[in-house]
């Protein structure tokens, strides 16, 4: 499934920097096979940067119904709370 669909399934916006924040934050990344997780790939001189996981080291997994359901019952159980009171810190910081 796309990364819109997955995102309306778990009552996210569409947009894949909260997708992938928000599985972060749920321990759900998956580490980059290519470069193990580095995010360097030492076999291109010019840019060293892995071009599996764009220099990240993690990506995100296969986004699928049942990847969404988990997500969702982790969220009605509270596991992205911590996630969400650090946004809004960050948040009210960035206005202060
Ligand atoms: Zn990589």
């Amino acid at each position: 499934m796309n990364l819109p669909d997955f995102a309306a399934r778990c009552g996210w916006p569409p947009k894949e920097q909260v997708v992938r924040g928000r599985l972060d934050a749920l321990g759900m990344l998956v580490i980059c096979r290519r470069c193990s997780g580095s995010g360097q790939y030492l076999h291109n001189p010019l840019d060293a940067r892995c071009y599996g996981c764009a220099g990240e080291g993690r990506k995100l997994p296969p986004l699928t119904a049942r990847l969404a359901a988990v997500v969702r019952g982790r969220q009605e159980r509270g596991d992205l709370k911590q996630y969400f009171d650090e946004c809004r810190r960050r948040y009210e910081g960035a206005r202060a």
